[in-house]
């Protein structure tokens, strides 16, 4: 068979939480081994919602992951003959999984990024950014507003510690919201009895004017 050289690449598939991030990771990994390619992914060793070993979505399509405590153990472990390398929730990875990436891509490896690319505060998260500039390729997915309806880019945390955004088993403590019912402070605006926003029956029936 005629063998041409290997392009490498990254592609980043981003979004809120419930936006399906995983679910398109696993297709396109899984779309790779119908194609014969060998396959290999990894997971922050962090994240234990789920089986240790094994990428998964709600739909328990399920990929065979490695956990990993540093980025850089993904480049030792990454065998001579894979082609496609999946990397599960890359926000809790530290920033050396930008390098790990770039490296694998320039070895001619097909590199499939999923991670949250905001955290609950609307911020960018992690090494995210840096792996969005760096990406031939970037997919922002969407969920659905709790609240109304639209398409939600943010994770609206419901309760807990302000303090620490690595929240990890607990996906029943977020809600998928639109930018305009995402309500990033709400926790510390509680502890400081301060007025929130759309709160104030002054500003519920215009909201703009509230944030003056
Ligand atoms: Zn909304």
């Amino acid at each position: 068979m005629f063998q041409r050289s290997l392009p490498g690449f990254i592609e980043v598939v981003c979004g809120s939480m419930f936006s399906g991030k995983t679910e398109e990771l696993v297709r396109r990994l899984k779309r790779a081994q119908i194609g014969r390619q060998k396959v290999q992914a990894f997971k922050p060793a962090i994240d234990t919602r789920y089986s240790a070993d094994h990428v998964q979505s709600h739909d328990a399509n399920r990929i065979q992951a490695q956990p990993v405590y540093r980025a850089r153990e993904i480049l030792a472990r990454v065998g001579n003959n894979t082609r496609v390398v999946g990397i599960d929730e890359a926000q809790f990875f530290d920033e050396e999984i930008v390098e790990v990436a770039q490296t694998l891509a320039y070895r001619g490896i097909r590199v499939i990024v999923a991670g949250l690319d905001m955290d609950f505060l609307g911020e960018p998260f992690g090494p995210m950014p840096r792996l969005l500039s760096v990406a031939e390729s970037v997919t922002k997915l969407q969920a659905i507003c709790m609240v109304c309806g639209s398409p939600a880019s943010r994770s609206q945390r419901l309760t807990g510690d302000s303090a620490s955004r690595v929240q990890v088993g607990a996906k029943e403590m977020y809600e998928a919201r639109c930018r305009f019912c995402h309500e990033p402070n709400v926790v510390e605006q509680e502890q400081l009895s301060s007025s929130i926003l759309m709160e104030d029956p002054q500003a519920s029936q215009s909201p703009e004017t509230g944030r003056a």
